[in-house]
């Protein structure tokens, strides 16, 4: 069976969690697309356009990996897509309590849409895209955090940020 998974976030920057948890989802699955989430209410530093660009890269070498947004409800994009399954990561027991109440939500939306969790890889369960810009906003190390051309639009962001 073609299962086509869709791994929906804010991506804002993609870190090295991010892309373990894609990597692991495009052996199990044939076809995941990796959705970028327009309508968030976080405080961006990127432009759905700059995140969709850096995943584009990040994630060249997948034939099965895809890159878009969406906006609106989850599981209204999922089932445009075909999708039957969501992809989330859970890094900590801080996660799960919003994600129960997603994943029970979005079943109740839409019965054919499974989601589908994958614990954080060992290494990865301390990132976050939020502590990936509070650590280089004030001059931290991100290099085991985010890959190279993630860190470099990071710092060309501070870079501009501080000159506005
Ligand atoms: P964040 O929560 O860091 O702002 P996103 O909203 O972009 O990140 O997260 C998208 C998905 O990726 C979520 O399911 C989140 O739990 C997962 N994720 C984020 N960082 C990691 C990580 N370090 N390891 C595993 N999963 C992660």
């Amino acid at each position: 069976m073609r299962t086509i998974a869709v791994y929906p976030g804010s991506f804002d920057p993609p870190t090295v969690g991010h892309l373990d948890i894609i990597d692991r989802s495009s052996r199990v699955y044939s076809r995941v697309i990796v959705a970028v989430a327009r309508n968030i209410r976080k405080n961006v530093w990127f432009t759905p356009a700059e995140r969709m660009a850096m995943l584009r890269k990040l994630t060249r070498t997948y034939t099965n990996v895809e890159i878009d947004s969406f906006r609106g409800l989850l599981v209204d994009y999922a089932r445009d897509k075909g999708a039957h399954v969501v992809m989330r990561g859970l890094r900590a027991i801080s996660d799960f309590e919003y994600e129960f109440q997603m994943a029970h939500m979005n079943k109740k939306l839409a019965s054919e849409v499974d989601t589908v969790f994958m614990m954080t890889g060992e290494r990865y369960s301390y990132i976050s895209s939020n502590i990936v810009k509070e650590i280089a906003s004030f001059g931290g190390k991100i290099d085991d955090l985010v890959p190279p051309l993630v860190k470099k639009e990071v710092l060309k962001k501070i870079e501009k940020r501080r000159k506005a």
